[in-house]
């Protein structure tokens, strides 16, 4: 089993003040109670260096959103690699359904994104996922394998160093969770892709996303191919997100 990884993303919300008090409340509870998982919280570009000044040393690690598919140059609005780099991004998260939503973010601009990420070092969050209406016509996995074969085809060699995130787009922010079994079908499809792609599958993290909370939290983490959880909502709450943390196993 790997060591599970909690990966918060507080998607556009927060302020200098809110962030540092919901900070100290999760340092505080991670103190007492150190965390069996690896921890992440993925904030705005704009409070990353906050992040970087009050979470350095501690158990909990910190990324971006999103990140340029592009190097550097004439790309008005957008933060490159090399500056998430400068504040010790250990993660970005790519292709969150929000970003191919509302700003048509196709399956080679994610893979641009995912590659872009690697060569700085930075572990990408692949996000993956069908809405509703693909679900519902028996869709599910030939979407949620196009969106990963997009990415695995430009990382090739690299695809074992990044991590997967399935969140069924009908689950994300709307209180409805897939059930452990239909995350657990759609995690095994994508461990097996994952498998085909280098070999050993099996050590990427496939994280589980869309309304994880403190009471669905241990039922989805303890299926064999959830590695992890990519929680919005509950991000923002210190108590909330402390459960989801507790509710991991400690690796074998
Ligand atoms: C997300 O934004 O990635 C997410 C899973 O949100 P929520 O937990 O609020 O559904």
């Amino acid at each position: 089993m790997n060591t599970k990884l909690i990966a918060g993303n507080w998607k556009m919300n927060g302020g200098l003040e809110a962030n540092q008090r919901l900070l100290q409340e999760m340092l505080a509870g991670l103190a007492v109670s150190p965390p069996a998982a690896q921890v992440a919280l993925c904030a705005p570009a704009p409070y990353l260096a906050q992040l970087q000044t009050l979470l350095s040393g501690s158990p909990m690690a910190w990324g971006a959103q999103d990140i340029s598919a592009h190097e550097q140059g004439a790309y008005t609005g957008e933060v490159s690699g090399a500056m998430l780099r400068d504040f010790a991004c250990r993660y970005a998260i790519v292709g969150h359904s929000e970003r191919r939503q509302y700003h048509q973010e196709t399956d080679e601009v994610v893979a641009a994104k995912a590659q872009r990420a690697l060569n700085c070092g930075i572990t990408p969050i692949v996000c993956v996922g069908e809405t509703l209406a693909e679900r519902e016509a028996g869709e599910t996995v030939a979407v949620v394998k196009r969106q990963l074969a997009a990415v695995i085809h430009v990382v090739a060699h690299c695809t074992s160093e990044m991590v997967v995130a399935y969140e069924p787009v009908w689950a994300i922010g709307t209180g409805r969770t897939a059930t452990p079994e239909q995350a657990q079908e759609v995690h095994a499809v994508l461990r097996a892709q994952l498998q085909a792609a280098t070999g050993h599958g099996k050590h990427n993290r496939i994280l589980y996303g869309g309304s994880m909370n403190a009471a669905n939290a241990a039922d989805l983490l303890a299926q064999p191919d959830i590695d992890g959880g990519l929680i919005g909502g509950a991000s923002l709450k210190a108590a909330d997100f402390l459960k989801i943390i507790a509710s991991c196993p400690a690796a074998a």
